[in-house]
């Protein structure tokens, strides 16, 4: 039987991807992972055990023993760290800095990427991240690469956290957003970067129905062109 679509969004924090992602998915009847999510699980962890950020032995050891998973609860998707729902925990300020430092380990990588390549090799599937179309998934159907100025990022990020009760200030979470974007882009291994066969997508003026559609679209016209091929 001919495999479904795997549909790769690349991008930096705060283009949009989660919700894109997940109303992507919902549309076409894919599953949605969310790759940042389970590099945030690794920090959570690592912050909860006391592990040094600089231990790179310990993490990438720490990256093996987890246990992360997706679930459906009340027709929400949670993320799950051996058992226990870490969907909020794993989304303070605290923990999103220290994610972009474990996620810098070749090690805690190279794990994430094969759970990653294991749940995701059937199709029918919408991953969200940094490196899927360029590392993960180089051969997938339809990739895409949002993006956004970073101040609008940032702005958005500001309104997510506050929404959840958080405090926080504008200028300092775009700050946040720039330092987190500046470590993805330089750091050696995977950094985030377009792959060339990505289409991109600025979300800066558009809405987020605008973007989906768009996509939608893409995704089709590559369903079609499997059916020919
Ligand atoms: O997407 P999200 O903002 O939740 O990702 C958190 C962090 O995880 C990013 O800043 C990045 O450092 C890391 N990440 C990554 N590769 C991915 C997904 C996320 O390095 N595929």
């Amino acid at each position: 039987m001919r495999k479904r679509p795997i549909v790769a969004i690349d991008g930096p924090s705060g283009a949009g991807k989660s919700t894109i992602s997940k109303l992507l998915a919902q549309r076409l009847g894919f599953a949605h992972i969310d790759t940042g999510a389970m590099y945030r699980c690794v920090a959570l962890a690592a912050l909860r055990r006391g592990i040094d950020p600089g231990d790179e032995g310990a993490l990438g050891a720490l990256g093996l023993a987890l246990h992360i998973d997706f679930r459906r609860v009340d027709g929400e998707q949670r993320v799950f760290l051996d058992g226990e729902d870490v969907s909020a925990a794993i989304r303070t300020p605290e923990v999103s800095l220290l994610t972009s430092k474990v996620s810098s380990v070749a090690r805690v990588r190279e794990n994430l990427v094969e759970l990653q390549r294991r749940m995701g090799e059937r199709g029918g599937v919408v991953l969200e991240g940094r490196d899927i179309g360029t590392v993960v998934f180089p051969g997938a159907e339809a990739k895409f690469f949002l993006t956004a100025s970073a101040r609008e990022r940032g702005r958005r990020r500001y309104l997510e956290l506050r929404d959840k009760g958080l405090e926080v200030d504008l200028e300092t979470t775009i700050a946040e957003v720039e330092e987190r974007d500046a470590a993805d882009s330089s750091r050696r291994h995977s950094p985030l970067i377009q792959a060339a066969d990505a289409v991109l997508i600025d979300s800066t003026g558009l809405s987020i129905e605008q973007v989906v559609d768009r996509m939608e679209a893409v995704v089709a016209s590559c369903d079609k062109g499997q059916e020919a091929g």
